[in-house]
Order: structure tokens, then sequence, then C-alpha cells
């Protein structure tokens, strides 16, 4: 049996996305800008893809999206687009420890630009504190960015309260929302959102194009200089195709959404019930409350985690552990290491996302199979409960040795 359970990581394309998106790829063109048919045509499509996007985050016009090349651009526009334009009103920033590589390392470029940074640590279930976040605001603190939910631990941040407390005084919110689309309801209006990142692909939608929702009336300075595109917020013929399907993609996710997010939690608590009950040692990362429905991240000890996901992948199970994006490096997550989890146990720990395509009969074969293969290395392991200790205080010394070498 195949069980695909990296959705954090990649998505299959919706076979209803294709469709919209096939004429395009089949002789179907023109310039959202040309003065003729085959503009006109492009740019309609254009427009009710812009649409289908605010209507999934509750934006008050189909204007405030500005079509991106995915995430990554969409974080970096928000952040470098506020810090820059507010600059001369003031140089300090407040973010999440937990925040995606995309949107912390634009901050880090706004310190070298003589911004100061304020990163917000979170609690053991890793949410950060409102309360703490207002404490830490300042007369000149210009952007705040908390991601809405941490695709790798689940834990969903109340961005509600977070909004109401930067419109009370006067500072910029941007949300990364990637994980969150389509798995918990979006309201820019509501939670007095100002700035939002979304990713196409983690709709079902093609790779590489994103979105930012701008509030109306909230002013950046754009990354790229050029043609106008975008209401000049980011210059560049725009990728038609994927905004096509990444318009229908956002259509489908909310409609299909209240059904699916129910679907998938109740997925998500048979895996993690059915695993944890027949494992002693383990532990789920994050809350079992206020969760993204679609995650389920476990911390196994006494194994190491790169060794369960070649035997999860032995049995048909694809999973992940860490971060999607970074896990080619030696590094625990520094989401996991955020929450006050141990180098040893972070490196434990395996990140399931379930997806459209995953139902009973797969989570079964997890449970079943997920206990066996950790079982199977627990035999192997020099690590357990006895030498846990000794063991940490090597593998630290191992990873400064690595980190500063
Ligand atoms: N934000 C978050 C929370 C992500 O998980 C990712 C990666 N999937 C990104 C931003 C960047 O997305 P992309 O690589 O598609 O630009």
């Amino acid at each position: 049996m195949e069980v695909y359970l990296d959705h954090a990581a990649a998505r299959p394309l919706d076979p209803r996305v294709a469709e919209v998106m096939a004429p395009y790829l089949a002789g179907r063109f023109g310039n959202p800008m040309s003065q003729h048919t085959h503009g006109y045509t492009a740019q309609a499509d254009l427009e009710a893809a812009r649409a289908r996007v605010a209507a999934l985050v509750g934006a008050a016009k189909p204007e405030e999206i500005v079509f991106t090349s995915g995430a990554t651009e969409a974080n970096n526009l928000a952040v470098l687009g506020a810090g820059r334009r507010l600059a001369s009103k003031g140089r300090h920033v407040l973010i999440s420890a937990i925040e995606h590589i995309s949107l912390s390392t634009p901050v880090k470029a706004l310190a070298k630009e003589g911004f100061e940074v304020t990163t917000l640590p979170v609690g053991a279930e890793g949410r950060i504190d409102p309360q703490t976040l207002r404490d830490n605001l300042r007369p000149d603190t210009v952007l705040v960015s908390v991601m809405y939910a941490n695709g790798e631990m689940g834990a969903i941040q109340r961005v509600a309260e977070i909004g109401a407390i930067c419109r009370e005084r006067g500072i910029l919110f941007h949300t990364d929302a990637v994980a969150a689309a389509g798995q918990v309801e979006i309201d820019v209006q509501r939670d007095r959102i100002d700035l939002l990142t979304l990713s196409s692909n983690d709709l079902y939608g093609p790779q590489g194009v994103g979105a930012l929702y701008v509030r109306q009336g909230v002013r950046l300075q754009p990354l790229l200089a050029g043609g106008g595109q975008e209401r000049g917020l980011r210059a560049g013929t725009q990728n038609l195709a994927g905004i096509v399907g990444f318009g229908r993609a956002a259509e489908i996710a909310r409609q299909e959404l209240p059904a699916e997010a129910a679907r998938l939690a109740a997925l998500r608590d048979a895996l993690l019930d059915g695993v944890l009950s027949r494992l002693t040692h383990a532990f789920v990362n994050g809350p079992r409350e206020g969760r993204l429905p679609n995650n389920a991240s476990i911390r196994v000890k006494f194994v190491e985690g790169e060794a369960l996901l070649l035997g999860l992948n032995r049995a048909g199970i694809a999973a992940a552990s860490g971060s999607a994006c970074t896990s080619v490096t030696l590094e625990p997550s520094h989401v996991l290491l955020a929450m006050g989890i141990s180098h040893v146990d972070a490196q434990g720990s395996v990140q399931f996302t379930l997806g459209r395509s995953n139902d009973q009969a797969q989570i079964g074969h997890v449970i079943e199979q997920f206990p066996r293969v950790v079982h199977r290395l627990r035999e192997m392991s020099p690590l357990n409960e006895h030498n846990e200790q000794e063991f940490a205080e090597e593998s630290y010394e191992t990873f400064e040795h690595l980190h500063h070498h």
C-alpha cells in the first residue's frame, strides 16, 4: 500500500485544476495588458482567478490580491516591502521564533539595513502569547509577522487577538498562511490582517505560484521594478496558466473546506491515538486542540528521524522529519527547538501531513507499520531510557561541533 503523508512538502495537482489550466498549456495565450481579444481574454481569466483567491481569505476587494512566484516571494515582499516603505517611521519589527526561513531571512536583511528585530518565543505547545507580543511593541514598531499556523507541528496561532492588538496600535500585521489556507477558515477583515501570504500548491494548485494579500491602503515598496503589473507591486507579465490554476484551487478549497477539515481531523486523531497507544516514549508535538486538521507530528524517543523515514518509506509510507524545506541540513528543526524540545528528541520527530487522497485504510496501515518500524530501530539503537542523558550531551556536543567548525 502506498500512503502519501507529506502534503506540507508537495501536493498533487487537483484534476479539476489541471482542467482549467489545460487551454493555456495547449494553444490559448495572451498578455493581460494587450488591447485585443487575446489580451481581453487573458485579463478576464486573470481577474476571475484574483476574485477566487480573494474570496478564500475574505478580502474586501479582488484588487487586494497580488500574484507572486510563490510564498517565498510573498513573504519577501511583505517584510522588505513594508519595512523599507516605513523605515522613516520606525525601524523595529517583531516576528515569532517559528517562522519559515523565507520570512526570517528577509527579516535578517532588514536588520542589516538598521532595523531592530524582536523574536517572540513560543510556549511548549508552539504558540506565542499575545500579551507578550503586546509587551514587546514599541513606538517605533512598524511590522509584526506571526504565521497563521505551523505546518510542521500544527499549532494555530491566536491570529484574531494579534490582529486586534496591532490594529489598535496602528502597526502592520503580516501572517504567513501557507499551512493554514484550505485547512482553517481565513477572514482577513474579521482578524484585522494587513498582509497575508498564500501558496497555490498547498491548495492542490500548481507549484511556483503564490499571492500576497495587501489590504487596501497599505503601501509597500516593490521588490521588482518593471512594467507596473499587479498595481505596481509586482512587475512582470503574470504566470497566467499558473494563476488560473491557483484561482480554481482556491475556489475548490473554499467550497470543500468544512467537510474536508472535519474528515482530515478525524483521520489525524485516529493516527495520533493509534500510534501513541502502541508505543512507549512517544509524544505529540504541538497542541491537541487548536491544531491544523491535517497535521500529526510525533516525537519518538530513542530513535533517529531519518532512519524512521527510511523504514516508513520501505513500508510505502511517505512522511517528513523537520521542515520540508530545510531537511537537507543536519540541523534539527528550529520550530521544535523553539518549543523547548531537546536536540535529540527533535531529531526523533516525524511529521505526517494528510490530504485529500488519504483514507481510513491508509491510516490503518500507518498505525500498524509505524510502531513496527520504531520497535525494529529501538532493538538496534544504542539509545534507551537509561543512557539517554549521557547521549543527549554527546549529541549536543556533536551538533555544536558541526555548527561551529
Ligand atoms: N511559508 C511556509 C510556511 C512554507 O511552508 C513554505 C514552504 N512550503 C514557504 C513559505 C515557501 O513556499 P515556496 O517554497 O513555495 O515559495
